[in-house]
């Protein structure tokens, strides 16, 4: 029913609604949806209904970590003329044959060019320039003495120690950029060097893919915000921090719609706010609990749920579908999340975050993973793939180790806090041993750093 938007409010779902027995009504209402996905299969599922989002045109200051929309070409050569990579003295070679310590060749300096300046004199023989790195090399000379290997006399007069070779200390024409070049294509992400570039190259602006708006609404009677009155057995709803941090990392702009009560007109309030966004991202939100009405109303306001529940701990109430009839652009995309907090930020980690990645216009879309000896052996039933939160620390040999950071409980936050990776603990296997090697996804680059450079 989920599937076919004309008929959704067929035979199938009065079923349901006369049916008293809890468990009838769940497997009824859940016939309709793929269920019991595994990872990968969720993966394709949502990825093949992401759009990439569209162009906008930013300040290049403002572009950091976006991706390129457009090919950048130099309109410009750099440097636009020889210049001096050195502070010293522009020369002839041939002047300064048979310089050394020993028997240094005097020359006068007949002017000086400092960066910036044209190149407007010329350099006779018997005569030195005076040069700032940066600066045009002035025709007539073909090398550059750097000042260490100077010692100034009186008069204007200046003795050179070494001997230089044909344009030493010159940085060539055109040695960085020819105007005209591709200097960067689109996909591009857009990262110190790369806003630098743009800079150098006079663009102020510049065409970069859009950063997916994602409207997070948290669900249940039972939360407050965290500057609320928590006794009486209320819950202080954090996943709208965690969820919103989350977008902020990857650049994507959260937009907090608030607690909804678990009241289906307070739902349907709260969702209709996010229907302008690219990703609605609910958690605690389409379960089939009693108290769940989440999922009527975005049926209510033409979802199509496209599957509910991966075989992966922790997380496996994962709903997803989307709005429209575009196969390839369903948004506003909806996530239902788990409510848990370890459950929603992890779900979040492995499905929301490639969505959000590839709207951005990313090439990869998912965290890196790296081997890693496992700490201690670990042991769980076949059937779901596990995200078994680890410390990673280095052996004496500089080896990564994957150690569990303790409860792997939904609920506790603080195993996550302290988790730098997760290790994949695959559905079919039941037993991980001490010292074998396992695949975990990375958390935290700076498990690749160290104290200092190490060389
Ligand atoms: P539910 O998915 O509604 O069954 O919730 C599962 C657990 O997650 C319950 O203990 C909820 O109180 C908790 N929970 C739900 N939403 C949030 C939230 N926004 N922040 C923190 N915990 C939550
Ligand atoms: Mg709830």
């Amino acid at each position: 029913m989920w599937g076919c938007p004309k008929n959704r409010h067929s035979s199938g779902l009065a079923g349901w609604r006369q049916t008293s027995d809890p468990g009838a009504l769940t497997a009824l209402r859940l016939a309709a949806v793929r269920t019991g996905l595994s990872v990968s299969e969720a993966h394709h599922a949502i990825l093949g209904v992401t759009p990439v989002l569209g162009a906008e045109t930013l300040t290049t200051r403002g572009a950091q970590g976006r991706v390129l929309a457009e090919p950048v070409f130099s309109d410009r050569t750099l440097p636009p003329a020889d210049c001096s990579a050195m502070d010293g003295y522009a020369v002839r070679c041939a002047d300064l044959a048979g310089a050394s310590a020993s028997s240094p060749v005097w020359l006068r300096v007949a002017f000086e060019v400092p960066a910036g300046a044209q190149a407007d004199r010329t350099l006779e023989s018997q005569q030195a320039a005076r040069i700032f790195t940066g600066a045009p090399i002035p025709p007539g000379a073909d090398t550059v003495v750097k000042q260490e290997d100077t010692d100034a006399g009186e008069g204007g007069r200046v003795a050179f120690r070494v001997e230089p070779g044909s344009r030493d200390h010159v940085r060539d024409t055109g040695e960085d950029l020819r105007s005209g070049d591709r200097v960067l294509e689109p996909g591009r992400v857009l990262g110190s060097a790369e806003l630098g570039l743009l800079a150098s190259l006079g663009r102020s602006v510049v065409a970069v893919r859009q950063a997916p708006r994602v409207a997070i609404l948290s669900g249940g009677d039972e939360l407050v915000e965290p500057d609320g009155d928590p006794s009486g057995g209320r819950i202080v709803s954090s996943n709208s921090y965690t969820l919103a941090a989350q977008c902020r990392e990857i650049g994507a702009e959260p937009i907090y719609l608030g607690i909804a009560r678990d009241d289906p007109d307070d739902i349907e309030v709260h969702l209709r706010a996010g229907m302008r966004a690219d990703c609605i991202v609910s958690s605690a939100g389409v379960s089939v609990g009693d108290h769940d009405h989440v999922r009527p109303v975005l049926e209510k306001l033409g979802c199509r749920l496209e599957f509910w529940g991966v075989e992966m701990k922790p997380g496996y109430p994962l709903a997803f579908g989307g709005f429209g009839d575009d196969p390839s652009d369903r948004r506003p995309l909806v996530f239902g999340l788990p409510g848990n907090p370890v459950s929603a930020s992890v779900t979040f980690d492995q499905f929301v975050r490639p969505a959000l990645r590839k709207m951005m216009g990313h090439k990869t879309l998912f965290r890196p993973t790296i081997r890693a000896r496992l700490g201690e052996g670990l042991e769980k039933k076949a059937g779901r793939l596990h995200f078994v939160r680890v410390r990673l620390d280095r052996d004496e040999a500089g080896e990564l180790v994957a150690s569990s950071t303790g409860s792997q409980s939904s609920g506790v936050l603080t195993s996550l806090t302290a988790a730098q990776g997760l290790l994949i603990f695959p559905a079919d296997e039941t037993s991980l041993v001490a010292g074998q090697s396992v695949i975990v996804q990375v958390l935290d680059n700076d498990v690749f750093g160290g104290h200092s450079a190490g060389f």
